[in-house]
């Protein structure tokens, strides 16, 4: 049955997957959302034997049911190639008895790669489809690894523009320094002043400008976003859990139908959406644990049913986790409200207002699923300290908020049952954090020095994506207020 994606905050006519993916967002301000989630239609032990592009397509078809065989399957070609540095693209690693997917083996080594090298493709086919003939702008706010991620995916790509807005005191120093050396004409890097939740409602309002969406019209523009709320970023999310799912089965470390427990270190709430999505195809997943750090909006969330943003947002060594506004929860306060747009827009609106809102006990049932915990600096430092001094295995900050969460879990629970912990990034995109975690007698040395020193003690090549920025030239040096980033648009785009 063809899927069809509706808005979670009004009953607007259902669009096709094409259609969803080029908007990114709907008109009324809500997200698109599948109006069913479809089952997967082969068996696990099918699955088992598919490589990872295989098992993508199994996925992904059932979800864009609008894109012939042979264009997805080119989309997928195209993205799951020698850009990444292995063939099996997202590896399971065994670790103190959980087993690590590691999500960065792409061009920017983050997890973003995952879902970022086939969006471009995914939009140009969509295009297509729908006879669009203008030229595409892609609007972006990125705590870090979205903007990057997004640029070396449209960097070149003809008929799309790329703009991406980060805080400018808000990102690593590889992330910023990875940002602002992309080259490519039809790319273009702006720092803020403000965090990432001002760089997401900069772009939001952006967005729903009518005014401005018809000058761009008349000059042969379009914006579309690369952000997680496409669900063109969404859907191949799900494809790694199904992957490591079946992997694990064909390693016989699992039975088939065994249940898994998947812990994710979360911030918008994208890739636990997927991973929850997964589930609802048939993959026997049961736990989903949610990982949040300093900025634990979604522990309080899940613990009292209140999501409140009103606090302090905490900048820390993960950055893009730091987030007090997660996006993509709407999808998940949609279903929880029975599908029910007006229900949804209200929480929405009152988020808007007052910062906050509180579901109703009949609501909070539907979030058995979830557990949430959070960590904070010490204990995530004190994980990746430990980890490497017990199995000599070398994990980012992000992820040792995952590894930590998984820790308190066990240990509340007794929980045994086998477990994912999503690996979001490479250690080496965060590199200060993680060696100072390791050793404070880091703390002296330079930036590069560290990655040298990182690879020595964890026996791991510096990848290719820190290589290539060793040297490379600062081309964007843009910095603007948040409340200016409409004329900045304005401006490259020559409005
Ligand atoms: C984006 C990101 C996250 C958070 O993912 P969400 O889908 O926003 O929850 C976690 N870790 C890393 C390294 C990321 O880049």
């Amino acid at each position: 049955m063809e899927v069809l994606y509706r808005s979670t905050r009004s009953n607007i006519t259902p669009v096709k997957a094409s259609e969803a993916i080029l908007k990114g967002l709907s008109d009324d301000g809500g997200l698109f959302v599948p109006d069913h989630i479809p089952a997967l239609e082969k068996s696990l032990k099918e699955l088992s034997k598919m490589s990872y592009q295989e098992v993508a397509y199994e996925v992904m078809k059932l979800f864009l049911s609008d894109f012939t065989e042979d264009e997805l399957k080119e989309c997928i070609r195209k993205a799951y190639d020698e850009k990444f540095d292995t063939e099996v693209i997202a590896p399971l690693v065994e670790a103190e008895g959980a087993y690590y997917l590691e999500l960065f083996h792409g061009a920017t080594i983050a997890f973003k790669d995952m879902a970022l090298s086939i969006l471009p493709h995914l939009m140009i086919t969509s295009a297509r489809k729908n006879k669009i003939h203008n030229e595409i702008v892609i609007l972006t706010a990125t705590s870090g690894d979205t903007g990057k991620a997004a640029l070396a995916g449209f960097a070149g790509v003809e008929g799309t523009k790329i703009i991406v807005f980060y805080p400018k005191n808000g990102v690593s120093p590889i992330q910023e320094k990875q940002m602002v050396t992309q080259k490519g004409d039809n790319t273009f890097v702006v720092g803020i002043h403000g965090n990432f939740d001002d760089a997401q409602t900069g772009v939001k309002k952006i967005f729903s400008d009518k005014e401005l969406a018809k000058e761009m019209k008349e000059k042969g523009f379009q914006f579309s976003s690369a952000n997680s709320i496409n669900i063109g970023r969404l859907v191949p999310q799900i494809v790694y859990y199904v992957y490591a799912y079946v992997k694990l089965l064909q390693e016989e470390k699992i039975a088939e139908g065994e249940a898994i427990n998947v812990v994710v270190p979360t911030g918008n709430f994208g890739n636990i959406l997927a991973a929850f999505y997964a589930k609802n195809m048939g993959l026997p997943i049961a736990k989903l644990i949610c990982a949040s750090n300093d900025n634990k909006v979604l522990y309080d969330f899940f613990a009292t049913g209140t999501y409140d943003r009103n606090r302090e947002f905490v900048l820390t060594t993960s950055p893009s986790m730091d987030i007090l506004i997660s996006s993509n929860l709407e999808r998940l306060i949609y279903r929880i409200a029975g599908n029910d747009a007006e229900k949804n827009a209200q929480l929405m609106s009152s988020l808007s207002g007052q910062g906050k809102y509180e579901i109703t006990d009949e609501m909070k049932a539907g979030l058995a699923d979830f557990y949430g915990n959070y960590a904070n600096e010490a204990e995530t430092a004190e994980t990746i300290k430990k980890l490497y001094e017990d199995c000599g295995y070398v994990i980012d900050t992000h992820t040792a908020v995952a590894a930590t969460v998984y820790d308190k879990y066990v240990k509340e629970t007794g929980d045994n049952t086998k477990t994912v912990i999503a690996s979001t990034a490479s250690p080496f995109k965060f590199t200060r954090s993680v060696m100072d975690a390791i050793d404070h007698k880091y703390d002296a040395m330079g930036d590069f020095e560290l990655v040298d020193e990182l690879s020595k003690i964890a026996n791991v090549t510096v990848p290719n994506a820190i290589e290539e920025i060793r040297s490379a030239e600062v081309i964007h040096n843009n910095i603007c207020d948040a409340d200016k980033m409409q004329q900045v648009v304005r401006d490259f785009l020559k409005l």
